[in-house]
């Protein structure tokens, strides 16, 4: 079993722009933010080490703004859409993405006893 990449912060240092939500398929929460075209995108609360997870996901803010990639000045860290590891959805087969799938689904079925 691969580990868990553990979060770098908490994210609760989050920019202004940022609003508290609950995903609406699994009930946990996220940080929804604004992408370039003002679509509000559900992130994963704090960041991830970026060289555990695959390049696609990753996601970095810039004033409060989701960027898709990594931002150069984060020294190696990335935000990442809660999609990806949302417990309501399919397990993903990468094994980092698995691991935080798997966490988040414990955490959703306690949170819903
Ligand atoms: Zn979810």
């Amino acid at each position: 079993m691969t580990a868990a990449p553990e979060p770098v912060d908490d994210g609760m240092l989050a920019p202004a722009r940022c609003s508290f939500a609950h995903c609406e398929a699994c009930g946990l929460p996220v940080h929804k933010h604004p992408d370039v075209r003002g679509e509000q995108i559900a992130l994963e609360p704090g960041t991830y080490p970026a060289c555990a997870l695959p390049a696609q996901i990753y996601r970095h803010l810039s004033r409060g703004v989701v960027f898709l990639g990594r931002d150069v000045s984060e020294l190696g860290t990335v935000r990442i859409e809660h999609a990806e590891i949302c417990p309501a959805r399919e397990r993903p087969d990468h094994a980092a993405l698995a691991e935080l799938w798997r966490l988040l689904a414990v955490r959703y079925r306690r949170e819903m006893q």
